[in-house]
């Protein structure tokens, strides 16, 4: 063998370390991984989904081999592979320093829903989101952290649109092998298996593990041959079905998500309810007491010294409640094992125990069973407590016990690859010694780096506008693409030059979330003539590009996305505003960093924080919003734009209508005549002047580095 090649020793290593990185989702905010295995295959990286896994099916075993005796990819293989150990091993974070305890007994994190990456669909929108960054961050200042959750085998929806332009749902099967997960299996290698008592049931599941970097997220799957069908399609589909489908998945995360926790041996030391779905957890807890001997009043008690809970939502659909024959039906067994009666068991779950007719709702329980509770942003923080204060008769508003975390995104997970680069490059530029990936992306949060944006020698104007026509461009090629393949469904045959559509000059808003109804998305087309208008303005064009999928139960929502749709299609419009379909991680990104601005207006104060707009500030995207949720906060008047003031009319047709108004105003006098506002050198300073505010301001406090460093120093320590 000669010097050049690699041993089968060598080689085989390298293979291995592959698959094993393939297995940690680590990869998906790591840049060098993602060009590995997007070189493997680049086509295939395009067709699966961004999949390491998937690639490393499809590339073959020979060919790998093969492809590894190019020496220079090998070496980069090798520096992937090293950088992943060091992270791996890291034992000097912050969790370390800061919440040693939590390394043998970890935070067990409960949500209904993980959004990690479009390989992996199985969130529905934003809540799913923030735990997936939730866990990263974990995992990134080295918390000690395990996630519990379900495994969809359909995920959520897939979304297309018939000849009417109505939305309608498909779901494709995800298969194990082909994703970052691994089978959940006991020291003999069989599958843990446990068990859930649902009505008079027994109900079985295994599980698989997600790896986020050093955290675990346990997948439970209840498609067991020992399970009725209807029992095994408790996990088939996100939020799928009727409300008992919903409360079996509910009994399946809370009781099961506890039962696995116990047979892996692993012994959180706080449970955190992520949203009131996982809230049986706590009746589990109490369960475990009561078999050890306590009475109820005291394994209650107990319980809640071990559990916290995060509302996530003023809307009240986003609250489940349960009728008392369905709690009854359902919980028949295990009411039992707590010795309750159902009028006592139903309490738990009343604002007002005794009342017959109260249903019983999740987020009360969740708030009496729980040690602490928050809100996700300021105001939604006085809004919960405004909303639940009749829990707690004889306290004030503001004594009522829920606080408020301002919610936060994974940031370098959120980063476009080119704009990672780009910023590491300027950290490298300040550092005085080189600094490795990890050293780059822990900077990265810090606020000293990002104040340093406000100096035009560390980063000129023009290399600011620079990456911005990149990125525009970038989103428009994206947005071409995927319109020649919504296109060719639709059009049949119809010639649409899908390259000259959209202006890669003209200022580019982006609107794309979940279609629920308060969110609003056809606001701006209030005053449709108005912004025709603007739209059409030859010297000042702006253009506008749509995303979002709406429940497939909401049909309201689906009427916002059709009209949109047909203006996009039928009005004057078209070619000016776009409707990309399948919204998901992948889309979202695209968007967030392509787009010049971020509109965002929901009916205040519905949105408890919103995120996607978090996601645009590292990209010089810059935020025009209504003063809801975390806007409120980050808004100062210099990095961004505010739709309306700090506060809004009780009335809804009232506040529709003012909003429109401020935001059409907004629009035509702020945000329209700064972007277009440039110097003989044709660089619109002001426009640049709040990118870098935004950048100063907003990338250093809203990402989940901060947030999980504020939960554990608030709610997991103390
Ligand atoms: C960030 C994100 C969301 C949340 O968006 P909001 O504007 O906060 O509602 C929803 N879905 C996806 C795919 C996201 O990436």
């Amino acid at each position: 063998m000669s010097r050049a090649s690699l041993t089968t020793v060598e080689l085989t290593e390298l293979i291995i370390g592959l698959h094993r990185l393939a297995r940690n989702l680590w990869w998906t905010w790591n840049q060098e991984a993602q060009e590995i295995f997007q070189e493997l295959s680049p086509r295939g990286w395009q067709n699966l989904h961004h999949n390491a896994v998937a690639i490393l099916h499809e590339v073959s075993d020979y060919e790998l081999r093969v492809r590894l005796q190019d020496r220079e990819f090998a070496q980069r293989v090798r520096e992937v592979l090293s950088t992943f150990e060091i992270y791996l091993n890291d034992s000097i974070t912050w969790g370390h320093q800061n919440a040693p305890g939590l390394l043998k007994n970890p935070v067990a994190y409960f949500s209904a829903e993980f959004g990690f990456h479009e390989s992996l669909p199985i969130a529905a929108g934003g809540l799913g989101i923030l735990a997936g960054d939730h866990a990263k961050s974990a995992s990134d200042v080295g918390l000690g952290f395990a996630g519990i959750s379900l495994f969809y085998r359909e995920g959520y929806f897939q979304q297309t649109f018939n000849q009417d332009n109505w939305q309608t749902e498909y779901y494709t099967h995800l298969n194990p092998k082909n994703l970052a997960v691994e089978p959940v299996l006991d020291a003999k290698g069989e599958q843990v298996v446990c068990m859930v008592e649902i009505a008079m049931t027994e109900v079985y599941f295994h599980a698989w593990r997600v790896n986020v970097g050093r955290c675990p997220v346990y997948l439970l799957d209840a498609n067991r041959p020992e399970n009725e069908q209807r029992y095994r399609d408790l996990t088939l589909r996100v939020y799928g079905g009727d409300s008992t489908t919903r409360i079996m998945q509910e009994i399946l995360l809370g009781v099961g998500g506890v039962r696995l926790l116990r047979a892996l041996g692993i012994a959180p030391s706080v449970f955190h309810m992520n949203e009131g779905h996982a809230a049986f957890l706590t009746l589990e807890l109490a369960r475990e007491k009561m078999a050890d001997g306590k009475n109820f009043q005291a394994a209650i008690a107990e319980t809640k010294s071990q559990c916290i809970f995060t509302t996530h939502t003023p809307v009240e659909a986003g609250h489940d409640r349960f009728s008392r024959d369905l709690m009854s039906y359902v919980l028949m067994k295990f009411q039992t094992e707590l010795k309750l009666t159902l009028p006592e068991l139903m309490a738990l779950g009343q604002v007002s125990p005794g009342t017959d007719h109260e249903p019983f709702c999740m987020t009360v329980l969740a708030l009496k069973a729980s040690r602490a509770a928050n809100g996700v942003s300021e105001l939604h923080g006085q809004v919960s407590r405004h909303m639940w204060q009749g829990m707690y008769p004889g306290k004030r508003t503001d004594e009522v016990p829920i606080g408020h975390i301002t919610n936060g995104i994974h940031l370098v997970g959120w980063m476009k690859g080119p704009v990672r680069r780009f910023w590491r490059s300027k950290l490298s530029q300040i550092s005085n010694e080189k600094l490795n990936v990890l050293e780059c992306d822990r900077e990265m949060n810090s606020p000293e780096f990002w104040a340093r944006i406000s100096d035009p020698n560390f980063i000129s104007d023009e290399e600011l506008w620079a990456m911005r026509y990149k990125l525009r461009r970038e989103l428009i090629e994206f947005s071409r693409r995927r319109l020649l393949l919504q296109g060719e469904r639709l059009t049949r045959g119809d010639f649409i030059a899908f390259d000259q559509l959209l202006n890669t000059d003209a200022l580019t808003i982006g609107f794309a979330r979940r279609f629920a109804t308060y969110k609003r998305a056809p606001l701006i087309f209030q005053q449709f003539e108005n912004i025709a208008k603007v739209v059409m303005d030859k010297h000042r064009p702006v253009q506008f590009i749509f995303a979002g999928k709406a429940h497939p139960k909401d049909d309201d929502g689906k009427r916002f996305i059709q009209h949109i749709i047909h203006l996009s299609k039928f009005s004057e419009l078209k070619g000016h505003l776009v409707f990309i379909e399948n919204y998901d991680v992948h889309v979202a990104r695209q968007l967030v960093s392509g787009c010049d601005v971020w509109l965002n207006n929901p009916r205040r104060p519905l949105e408890a924080s919103g995120t996607s707009g978090m996601k645009a500030s590292c990209h010089g995207c810059l935020n025009f919003s209504i003063l809801d949720g975390w806007w409120r906060e980050g808004y100062d008047g210099t990095n961004g734009f505010a739709i309306g003031d700090d506060s809004h009319p009780d009335n809804i047709e009232e506040q529709d209508r003012l909003d429109s108004e401020n935001l059409y105003r907004t629009l035509t006098q702020e945000v329209i005549p700064c972007f277009y506002a440039r110097d003989a050198h044709g660089i619109p300073r002001q426009w640049i002047q709040r990118i870098r505010r935004a950048m100063s301001t907003l990338v250093p406090q809203f990402n989940t580095w901060r947030m999980v460093q504020e939960y554990a120093k608030k709610y997991y320590t103390s």
